[in-house]
């Protein structure tokens, strides 16, 4: 999985850092998303999912590692 975010769509509502803290912050100065970790281990993987279907902009992008 890689994760992708848009800082200039995200409205800094926070879902994100509540649902998958281990993969998204806040930005202290402006509350936009931060992304901790791009290529998230796995067992951070349902939560991501999760984060990006509750962001109310639709900023963050989840690209799925083809299965081989
Ligand atoms: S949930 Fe979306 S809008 Fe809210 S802080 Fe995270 S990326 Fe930004």
């Amino acid at each position: 999985m890689k994760l992708s975010v848009d800082r200039e769509r995200c409205c800094g509502a926070g879902m994100c850092a509540l649902t998958a803290p281990e993969v998204f912050d806040q930005d202290g100065e402006d509350g936009r998303v931060l992304l901790r970790d791009p290529q998230p281990p796995h067992r951070h993987h349902a939560a991501a999912r999760e984060a990006a279907a509750i962001c109310p902009a639709a900023a963050i992008t989840v690209i799925e590692a083809r299965q081989t």
